[in-house]
Protein backbone atom coordinates (compact mmCIF):
# COMPACT_ATOMS: atom_id res chain seq x y z
CA UNK A 1 0.00 0.00 0.00
CA UNK A 2 1.58 3.53 -0.80
CA UNK A 3 -0.06 6.94 -0.93
CA UNK A 4 0.36 9.33 -3.44
CA UNK A 5 3.12 11.78 -1.62
CA UNK A 6 1.64 15.02 -2.29
CA UNK A 7 -1.93 14.32 -1.30
CA UNK A 8 -3.38 16.48 1.00
CA UNK A 9 -4.97 14.18 4.23
CA UNK A 10 -8.11 15.58 5.80
CA UNK A 11 -8.08 14.79 9.72
CA UNK A 12 -11.40 16.16 10.48
CA UNK A 13 -13.31 12.68 11.04
CA UNK A 14 -10.32 11.09 12.95
CA UNK A 15 -9.58 11.26 16.67
CA UNK A 16 -8.10 9.89 19.85
CA UNK A 17 -9.01 9.80 22.99
CA UNK A 18 -10.49 7.97 25.83
CA UNK A 19 -7.02 6.77 27.23
CA UNK A 20 -7.88 5.91 30.31
CA UNK A 21 -5.36 3.31 30.26
CA UNK A 22 -2.78 1.86 32.14
CA UNK A 23 -3.57 2.28 35.80
CA UNK A 24 -6.91 0.43 36.07
CA UNK A 25 -9.29 2.17 34.37
CA UNK A 26 -12.97 2.68 36.01
CA UNK A 27 -14.29 0.41 33.70
CA UNK A 28 -12.14 -3.58 33.24
CA UNK A 29 -14.22 -6.47 32.15
CA UNK A 30 -13.39 -8.82 33.98
CA UNK A 31 -11.91 -11.80 31.71
CA UNK A 32 -12.60 -15.35 32.53
CA UNK A 33 -9.78 -17.07 31.96
CA UNK A 34 -7.11 -14.53 32.92
CA UNK A 35 -5.84 -11.19 33.92
CA UNK A 36 -3.51 -9.93 31.67
CA UNK A 37 -4.77 -7.22 28.56
CA UNK A 38 -6.44 -9.40 26.29
CA UNK A 39 -6.18 -12.41 28.03
CA UNK A 40 -6.93 -15.97 26.06
CA UNK A 41 -10.35 -17.15 25.35
CA UNK A 42 -12.42 -14.32 27.29
CA UNK A 43 -10.52 -11.70 25.27
CA UNK A 44 -11.71 -13.29 22.43
CA UNK A 45 -15.06 -14.20 23.69
CA UNK A 46 -15.62 -10.79 24.74
CA UNK A 47 -14.68 -9.15 21.49
CA UNK A 48 -17.20 -11.27 19.43
CA UNK A 49 -19.91 -10.50 22.22
CA UNK A 50 -19.45 -6.91 21.96
CA UNK A 51 -19.27 -6.77 18.16
CA UNK A 52 -22.77 -8.14 18.40
CA UNK A 53 -24.32 -6.21 21.40
CA UNK A 54 -23.28 -2.51 19.50
CA UNK A 55 -24.56 -3.34 15.97
CA UNK A 56 -28.25 -4.88 17.20
CA UNK A 57 -28.75 -1.83 18.77
CA UNK A 58 -29.76 0.04 15.55
CA UNK A 59 -32.04 3.25 16.20
CA UNK A 60 -29.85 2.82 20.02
CA UNK A 61 -32.67 4.79 22.53
CA UNK A 62 -30.92 2.92 25.65
CA UNK A 63 -27.61 1.74 25.82
CA UNK A 64 -25.87 -1.44 27.52
CA UNK A 65 -23.16 -0.71 30.39
CA UNK A 66 -20.86 -3.91 30.07
CA UNK A 67 -19.90 -3.50 33.55
CA UNK A 68 -21.47 -2.08 36.83
CA UNK A 69 -21.53 1.54 35.04
CA UNK A 70 -19.87 4.53 36.19
CA UNK A 71 -18.45 6.72 33.71
CA UNK A 72 -16.49 8.39 35.87
CA UNK A 73 -13.54 8.24 33.68
CA UNK A 74 -13.98 9.49 30.40
CA UNK A 75 -16.31 12.73 29.09
CA UNK A 76 -17.97 12.13 25.67
CA UNK A 77 -18.85 15.73 25.76
CA UNK A 78 -14.89 16.60 24.94
CA UNK A 79 -14.28 16.86 22.03
CA UNK A 80 -11.54 14.27 21.05
CA UNK A 81 -8.22 15.09 21.34
CA UNK A 82 -7.01 14.80 17.53
CA UNK A 83 -3.35 15.81 18.20
CA UNK A 84 -2.21 11.96 17.83
CA UNK A 85 -2.93 12.61 14.20
CA UNK A 86 -1.95 16.96 14.04
CA UNK A 87 1.27 16.02 11.96
CA UNK A 88 -0.47 13.89 9.23
CA UNK A 89 -0.79 16.40 6.60
CA UNK A 90 -0.16 14.38 2.97
CA UNK A 91 0.72 10.86 1.63
CA UNK A 92 4.19 11.38 2.81
CA UNK A 93 3.43 11.43 6.18
CA UNK A 94 0.97 8.00 5.77
CA UNK A 95 4.08 6.18 3.83
CA UNK A 96 6.27 6.56 6.89
CA UNK A 97 3.23 6.92 10.00
CA UNK A 98 0.96 4.58 10.89
CA UNK A 99 -1.29 6.58 12.61
CA UNK A 100 -1.49 9.11 9.25
CA UNK A 101 -1.91 5.87 7.08
CA UNK A 102 -4.98 5.06 8.83
CA UNK A 103 -6.10 8.91 7.97
CA UNK A 104 -5.24 8.29 4.43
CA UNK A 105 -7.47 4.86 4.65
CA UNK A 106 -9.71 6.72 6.44
CA UNK A 107 -10.22 9.30 3.49
CA UNK A 108 -9.94 6.79 0.49
CA UNK A 109 -12.95 4.94 2.06
CA UNK A 110 -14.99 8.47 1.92
CA UNK A 111 -13.88 9.30 -0.96
CA UNK A 112 -15.19 5.77 -2.22
CA UNK A 113 -18.16 5.57 -0.68
CA UNK A 114 -19.58 8.69 -1.38
CA UNK A 115 -19.01 7.76 -5.12
CA UNK A 116 -20.40 4.43 -4.82
CA UNK A 117 -23.47 4.89 -2.52
CA UNK A 118 -25.81 7.55 -4.51
CA UNK A 119 -24.19 5.80 -7.31
CA UNK A 120 -25.77 2.49 -6.74
CA UNK A 121 -27.82 2.35 -3.79
CA UNK A 122 -29.63 6.13 -4.93
CA UNK A 123 -28.70 6.43 -1.09
CA UNK A 124 -26.91 9.72 0.82
CA UNK A 125 -24.07 9.07 2.28
CA UNK A 126 -22.91 10.70 5.22
CA UNK A 127 -19.36 9.71 6.64
CA UNK A 128 -18.76 7.67 9.50
CA UNK A 129 -16.11 9.15 12.35
CA UNK A 130 -13.12 7.74 13.69
CA UNK A 131 -11.69 7.23 17.11
CA UNK A 132 -8.61 5.27 18.33
CA UNK A 133 -8.12 4.83 21.77
CA UNK A 134 -6.56 2.98 24.77
CA UNK A 135 -8.04 1.77 27.87
CA UNK A 136 -11.57 2.50 28.12
CA UNK A 137 -13.59 4.87 26.01
CA UNK A 138 -17.28 6.17 26.45
CA UNK A 139 -19.32 5.35 23.48
CA UNK A 140 -22.92 5.71 22.12
CA UNK A 141 -22.85 2.29 22.85
CA UNK A 142 -21.90 2.61 26.64
CA UNK A 143 -18.61 1.60 27.58
CA UNK A 144 -16.29 -0.37 25.94
CA UNK A 145 -12.58 -1.38 26.55
CA UNK A 146 -9.68 -2.52 25.04
CA UNK A 147 -10.57 -5.89 24.86
CA UNK A 148 -13.69 -5.00 22.68
CA UNK A 149 -11.51 -4.79 19.45
CA UNK A 150 -12.64 -3.02 16.93
CA UNK A 151 -15.90 -2.43 16.48
CA UNK A 152 -18.52 0.55 14.18
CA UNK A 153 -21.51 1.95 17.00
CA UNK A 154 -24.87 2.45 15.29
CA UNK A 155 -25.87 5.55 17.37
CA UNK A 156 -23.24 7.53 17.20
CA UNK A 157 -22.08 6.37 14.07
CA UNK A 158 -18.01 6.04 14.84
CA UNK A 159 -15.79 3.42 14.00
CA UNK A 160 -13.54 2.62 17.62
CA UNK A 161 -10.56 0.62 17.54
CA UNK A 162 -7.90 0.48 20.31
CA UNK A 163 -4.74 -0.09 18.06
CA UNK A 164 -3.04 -2.44 20.32
CA UNK A 165 -5.68 -5.13 18.97
CA UNK A 166 -3.79 -5.62 15.91
CA UNK A 167 -0.45 -7.34 17.29
CA UNK A 168 -1.95 -8.65 20.17
CA UNK A 169 -4.97 -9.98 18.90
CA UNK A 170 -4.84 -10.36 15.31
CA UNK A 171 -1.56 -11.28 14.90
CA UNK A 172 -0.52 -12.49 18.09
CA UNK A 173 -3.64 -14.67 19.99
CA UNK A 174 -5.06 -15.68 16.49
CA UNK A 175 -1.83 -15.87 14.64
CA UNK A 176 -2.48 -14.07 11.81
CA UNK A 177 0.22 -13.36 9.15
CA UNK A 178 0.45 -9.58 9.81
CA UNK A 179 1.17 -6.84 7.20
CA UNK A 180 0.42 -3.38 6.62
CA UNK A 181 -2.86 -4.05 4.43
CA UNK A 182 -4.42 -5.79 7.69
CA UNK A 183 -5.76 -2.99 9.53
CA UNK A 184 -7.36 -1.42 6.12
CA UNK A 185 -8.93 -4.69 6.10
CA UNK A 186 -10.54 -4.13 9.14
CA UNK A 187 -11.20 -0.25 9.09
CA UNK A 188 -12.64 -1.09 5.60
CA UNK A 189 -15.24 -4.40 6.92
CA UNK A 190 -16.32 -1.47 10.01
CA UNK A 191 -16.89 1.31 7.44
CA UNK A 192 -18.87 -1.42 5.67
CA UNK A 193 -20.79 -1.62 9.11
CA UNK A 194 -21.81 2.09 8.51
CA UNK A 195 -23.02 1.65 5.40
CA UNK A 196 -25.11 -0.98 6.67
CA UNK A 197 -26.37 1.58 8.81
CA UNK A 198 -27.39 4.20 6.29
CA UNK A 199 -28.79 1.62 4.32
CA UNK A 200 -30.54 0.70 6.97
CA UNK A 201 -29.64 -3.22 6.66
CA UNK A 202 -29.17 -3.55 10.47
CA UNK A 203 -32.76 -3.96 11.46
CA UNK A 204 -33.19 -6.63 9.11
CA UNK A 205 -31.15 -8.55 11.37
CA UNK A 206 -33.87 -11.05 13.69
CA UNK A 207 -31.31 -14.10 14.08
CA UNK A 208 -27.94 -13.69 16.01
CA UNK A 209 -26.52 -16.98 16.02
CA UNK A 210 -25.64 -19.47 13.70
CA UNK A 211 -24.62 -20.46 10.37
CA UNK A 212 -27.22 -19.59 8.51
CA UNK A 213 -27.68 -16.54 11.08
CA UNK A 214 -29.06 -12.69 10.28
CA UNK A 215 -25.60 -11.81 12.33
CA UNK A 216 -23.32 -13.68 9.88
CA UNK A 217 -24.95 -12.63 6.89
CA UNK A 218 -24.33 -8.94 8.37
CA UNK A 219 -21.01 -9.60 8.60
CA UNK A 220 -19.93 -11.54 5.26
CA UNK A 221 -21.65 -8.34 3.81
CA UNK A 222 -19.15 -6.11 5.63
CA UNK A 223 -16.51 -8.07 4.17
CA UNK A 224 -17.66 -8.10 0.59
CA UNK A 225 -18.14 -4.22 1.30
CA UNK A 226 -14.68 -4.59 2.32
CA UNK A 227 -13.58 -5.88 -0.67
CA UNK A 228 -15.47 -3.47 -2.91
CA UNK A 229 -13.31 -0.85 -1.57
CA UNK A 230 -9.98 -2.84 -1.78
CA UNK A 231 -10.86 -3.25 -5.21
CA UNK A 232 -11.02 0.02 -5.81
CA UNK A 233 -8.41 1.44 -4.26
CA UNK A 234 -6.30 -1.51 -6.34
CA UNK A 235 -6.21 0.17 -9.23
CA UNK A 236 -5.18 3.66 -7.30
CA UNK A 237 -7.29 6.84 -6.55
CA UNK A 238 -6.42 10.33 -5.64
CA UNK A 239 -4.77 9.15 -2.60
CA UNK A 240 -3.63 5.60 -2.86
CA UNK A 241 -1.12 4.61 -5.69
CA UNK A 242 -2.62 1.40 -5.74
CA UNK A 243 -2.34 -1.92 -4.30
CA UNK A 244 -0.11 -4.63 -4.81
CA UNK A 245 -1.28 -8.38 -4.65
CA UNK A 246 0.92 -8.43 -0.97
CA UNK A 247 -1.87 -5.99 0.27
CA UNK A 248 -4.42 -8.38 -1.52
CA UNK A 249 -3.14 -11.61 0.04
CA UNK A 250 -2.89 -9.68 3.62
CA UNK A 251 -6.63 -8.60 3.73
CA UNK A 252 -7.63 -12.25 2.83
CA UNK A 253 -5.67 -13.73 5.45
CA UNK A 254 -6.95 -11.45 8.17
CA UNK A 255 -10.51 -12.27 6.82
CA UNK A 256 -9.59 -15.72 6.84
CA UNK A 257 -7.95 -14.95 10.58
CA UNK A 258 -10.86 -13.47 12.11
CA UNK A 259 -13.23 -16.60 10.51
CA UNK A 260 -15.32 -18.08 13.82
CA UNK A 261 -14.50 -21.21 13.07
CA UNK A 262 -10.52 -20.58 13.29
CA UNK A 263 -11.34 -18.08 16.59
CA UNK A 264 -13.04 -21.41 18.40
CA UNK A 265 -10.16 -23.56 17.69
CA UNK A 266 -7.69 -21.11 18.96
CA UNK A 267 -10.07 -20.74 21.99
CA UNK A 268 -9.73 -24.29 22.38
CA UNK A 269 -12.99 -24.87 21.73
CA UNK A 270 -14.57 -27.29 19.62
CA UNK A 271 -15.59 -25.89 16.23
CA UNK A 272 -19.63 -25.45 16.25
CA UNK A 273 -21.27 -23.65 13.36
CA UNK A 274 -24.61 -23.00 16.04
CA UNK A 275 -22.14 -20.35 17.81
CA UNK A 276 -21.01 -18.45 14.51
CA UNK A 277 -21.91 -14.72 14.59
CA UNK A 278 -19.20 -13.69 11.68
CA UNK A 279 -18.74 -16.51 9.48
CA UNK A 280 -16.13 -18.95 9.16
CA UNK A 281 -12.75 -18.61 7.83
CA UNK A 282 -13.74 -19.96 4.26
CA UNK A 283 -16.93 -17.68 3.94
CA UNK A 284 -15.10 -14.80 5.20
CA UNK A 285 -12.42 -14.82 2.49
CA UNK A 286 -14.90 -15.79 -0.06
CA UNK A 287 -17.02 -12.83 0.62
CA UNK A 288 -14.43 -10.42 0.63
CA UNK A 289 -13.12 -12.01 -2.56
CA UNK A 290 -17.27 -11.76 -4.31
CA UNK A 291 -16.94 -8.13 -3.25
CA UNK A 292 -13.31 -7.68 -4.83
CA UNK A 293 -14.44 -9.66 -7.88
CA UNK A 294 -18.16 -7.73 -8.51
CA UNK A 295 -17.65 -4.40 -7.10
CA UNK A 296 -20.81 -4.15 -6.52
CA UNK A 297 -23.59 -4.00 -3.66
CA UNK A 298 -25.95 -6.20 -5.30
CA UNK A 299 -23.18 -8.92 -5.51
CA UNK A 300 -22.96 -8.83 -1.98
CA UNK A 301 -26.44 -9.16 -0.63
CA UNK A 302 -25.73 -12.08 1.55
CA UNK A 303 -29.58 -11.83 2.87
CA UNK A 304 -30.85 -13.09 -0.54
CA UNK A 305 -28.12 -15.52 -1.08
CA UNK A 306 -29.25 -19.27 -0.71
CA UNK A 307 -25.44 -20.23 -0.04
CA UNK A 308 -23.36 -18.16 2.08
ZN1 LIG B 1 -18.20 -6.77 11.80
Amino acid sequence: MRFNPKARLDTSRVGDGGGGGGGGGPMRIPLPGGTRAGGGIGGLIIIILFIILTQCMGGGGSTPTPDGGTSSGTDTSRMDDTERYANCQTGADANTDEDCARVGVENSLVAYWEKALPEQANAQFNPASMKTFSGAVQTGCGQASSQVGPFYCPPDQKIYLDTTFFDDVLEGQLGGQGGDFVEPYVLAHEYGHHIQNLLGTMGQVRTQKGPESDAVRLELQADCYAGMWTKDASDGDSLLEGLDEGDINEAVDSAKTVGDDRIQQKSGQGVDPEGWTHGSSEQRMAWFMKGYTDGTLEACDTFSASEL
